[in-house]
């Protein structure tokens, strides 16, 4: 800016040769901003045009190359074009801006509204020298005061650039007024946002030297003081009953606290912990009521069926009663969806007079959801077993672990390893949790787990438990549950009576057929509530109780279109399709081989959702046609001059197989023969290259599915 003695780097080859030259020739340089700093070799356009004269009073050549000199800026000048040649850039044409001498009046209103914002910016910004305020006030002419406040304060090189551009004076004030408010704004934030820092750390400051004071006046007084927190945790710790290694642990960790910081991240840590300790059911318990009728009483209450599972739990309460510690081993219920798994846990504990807890493993991959995590991770927390035992609050709950064979393993170890460890009656005495660090024994609580399908329980687990099967429900089984149980159950849970709302019996035959498949009766109970929730919607808007209903003609109104037409009705015998059955974890499924030919080479094309196991199937069965085309009629040499395409819609677990070698077999022989297959059968069986078929598993999900299609004869 005019009149101030600036030193200046020059560094680039061109601006280095115009200054050499400028010292040689005893001439003035012109002094520009560049719009972009990062530009390497401007042009005109690169440039603003109104720039600075400067007379050259010093100039120094550093070893680097580079030249500091020292110049004093003269006027403001306008360049209108400058050229580039090889060597230097010179100017083509300029014109020297003279600033006007003379004050103006609305002038003089503009400059001390300029000094009041810089008093005000010099305030704030303790970077910058008070006194300049002395120096720059004492200047009378206006556009010179504007030059060197923009001079001296460290502002923005664009707003600088600005404020060189802007030659009406009047203007420049305005425009530096506007400058100066802005940085001003600016500085105040960062002012408030530096004062509330400083008064955090003051208050921290101020809390220890307190609290450290009122201890040493404690111990002047001759009592080592305990705040009440801490009293009051003690008291709680001496009223309950705990073990001795747990009490041991919490006394020394009040020890801590007392010493801790009471608003200490640390602190919170302890006290958190010692919450838990304190919460846990140490010894507290239900007693168990070991009344066999009257357990086998609820049982039946509970649960339609299960004859079996219901004596399996009847023996163990008797055993219980007989010897008082049962290491007995874990009842696991394995079925499909639906078919009361764990509500026969439920029912269990209240047969026993026990509280009941449930937790899902389905899904859980992490050890520490198991086990907790070390207290020194921030937010640690127990593992779900203790978090619900803590719920419960007593030491003996009936613990439903559900989904068991849905947990997962990655690198966050193994949860399967560490439930074993729960579990296992010789171990669970002294589990430990990782984060409580001291032992709970879970010994007296009963575990009952369920799963869908054994085969993806963990080894070690699989080996510790007692599987019991609820293979599912055959129709006239769920027409009893729904009667005696769903419908009773649901009526009670919507407000209604059997006055309100009634059943016929062949509607739920049909509710079962024609609107659910399935092994277990979830969503049969599901559709007993939609017509449970219709008609009370009814009745609360016309205010008239009913009885309303339910029968086949009117069925169709609660629950829209059927979703499964009876496939009894539709089958036709077929060429090339064979019915068989599968067994998947959500019950027994029946499945449709389809085989055709076309002309070809000889190829087999599978399809469908065939696993390894179907695929070898498919190749076995082939292989037999081919070796006994004299029995059974075919043509030796059929397959040279056709493609055989077999597909299985739907596939089961790829472990088992579907067993479906009898099945590909016999849909292959029809369609080579042209002959079709009784749909009224259907089969399952894996085949052997000496044709011989092999024992399956899955029985009797298998037939229910079969028979849940309307099948009536099945090969096995
Ligand atoms: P799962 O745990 O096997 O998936 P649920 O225990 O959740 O199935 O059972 C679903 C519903 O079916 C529950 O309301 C349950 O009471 C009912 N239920 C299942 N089997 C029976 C049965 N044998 N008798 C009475 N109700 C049953």
């Amino acid at each position: 800016f005019p009149n101030m003695v600036v030193p200046l780097l020059v560094g680039r080859t061109r601006s280095l040769n115009s200054v050499e030259e400028a010292l040689a020739n005893e001439e003035n340089l012109i002094v520009v901003f560049q719009k972009d700093p990062q530009v390497d070799d401007p042009s005109f356009n690169d440039v603003y045009s109104v720039g600075v004269a400067v007379k050259i009073i010093q100039s120094v050549r550093e070893q680097t190359g580079v030249m500091k000199i020292l110049v004093e800026v003269l006027d403001r000048v306008i360049i209108k074009n400058f050229i580039k040649d090889k060597k230097i850039y010179s100017v083509v044409t300029e014109k020297v801006i003279k600033e006007p001498d003379e004050k103006n009046k609305e002038d003089e209103a503009l400059v001390r509204f300029v000094l009041e914002l810089l008093d005000k910016y010099l305030e704030l910004n303790t970077s910058v020298p008070k006194e300049l305020y002395t120096t720059i006030s004492s200047i009378e002419n206006a556009a010179r005061l504007t030059d060197t406040i923009a001079g001296y304060l460290p502002l923005k090189l664009k707003d600088k650039a600005i404020i060189l551009q802007t030659i009406p004076i009047k203007q420049r004030l305005q425009v530096l007024i506007d400058i100066l408010n802005s940085e001003i704004g600016v500085l105040e934030v960062q002012k408030k946002i530096q004062s509330k820092v400083i008064k955090k750390i003051e208050d921290t400051q101020k809390q220890y030297f307190l609290s450290e004071q009122l201890k040493e006046i404690q111990k002047e007084l001759g009592k080592e003081g305990d705040s009440d927190e801490v009293t009051q945790l003690r008291d709680k710790i001496n009223k309950i009953n705990m073990p001795k290694n747990a009490r041991d642990k919490a006394m020394e960790e009040l020890s801590r606290l007392s010493k801790t910081m009471p608003l200490s991240p640390e602190a919170t840590v302890i006290r958190t912990y010692l919450e838990w300790l304190i919460s846990l059911p140490w010894d507290k318990k239900t007693e168990d009521n070991l009344d066999i009728l009257h357990a086998e009483k609820i049982l039946n209450e509970d649960h339609y069926g299960l004859e079996k599972v219901k004596e399996r739990i009847v023996e163990y309460l008797a055993v219980r009663k007989r010897a008082d510690q049962l290491k007995g081993p874990i009842l696991c219920f394995v079925g499909p969806p639906g078919v009361g798994k764990t509500s026969l846990g439920k029912s269990i504990a209240r047969a026993m007079g026990r509280k009941c807890v449930r937790i899902s493993l389905g899904g859980i991959r992490d050890e520490a959801e198991i086990r907790g995590h070390r207290k020194t991770y921030i937010g640690a927390m127990p593992g779900r077993i203790i978090q619900s035992i803590r719920k419960v609050n007593v030491n003996n709950p009936v613990f439903l672990l559900d989904e068991i064979d849905k947990m997962g393993q990655d690198f966050r170890g193994d949860p399967a390893s560490a439930l074993l460890e729960v579990l296992d009656p010789e171990q669970n005495v002294s589990f430990s949790d990782h984060y409580l660090e001291i032992e709970f024994d879970l010994s007296k609580i009963l575990f009952i787990t369920t799963a869908n399908t054994e085969f993806s329980i963990p080894a070690p687990l699989l080996d510790r438990m007692e599987i019991i099967s609820l293979p599912g429900y055959t129709i006239w089984e769920k027409k009893e549950i729904a009667r005696h149980f769903l419908i009773p159950k649901q009526l009670k849970e919507h407000g209604l009576t059997d006055k309100n709302l009634r059943f016929s019996d062949d509607t739920i035959t049909r509710i079962i057929r024609n609107y659910t498949r399935e092994a277990g009766v979830r969503n049969l109970e599901r559709e007993i509530a939609n017509i449970c929730r219709k008609v009370t919607k009814k009745i609360v808007e016309t205010s008239k109780e009913g009885p309303y209903s339910i029968n086949l003609k009117n069925v169709e109104r609660y629950l829209g279109p059927e979703k499964f037409s009876s496939i009894e009705s539709e089958k036709e015998h077929k060429v090339g399709v064979a019915t068989g059955m599968a067994w998947t974890e959500y019950g027994g499924e029946i499945l449709f081989t389809e085989v055709l030919t076309m002309k070809g080479k000889g190829n087999l094309i599978l399809t469908g959702q065939l696993g390894d196991v179907m695929k070898e199937s498919a190749q076995a069965a082939l292989s037999y046609v081919r070796a006994h085309t004299a029995e059974l009629g075919i043509d030796e040499d059929f397959y040279k001059e056709i493609d055989i395409h077999i597909h299985v819609p739907e596939g089961a677990i790829p472990k088992d197989g579907p067993s479906a070698g009898i099945t590909i077999s016999t849909a292959l022989i029809s369609c080579l023969l042209k002959k079709p297959v009784d749909a009224h059968i259907a089969m399952t069986g894996e085949i052997t290259l000496q044709g011989k078929v092999l024992k399956i598993g899955g029985l009797k999900s298998k037939i229910l599915a079969a028979h849940r299609s309307g099948i009536k004869k099945i090969i096995i």
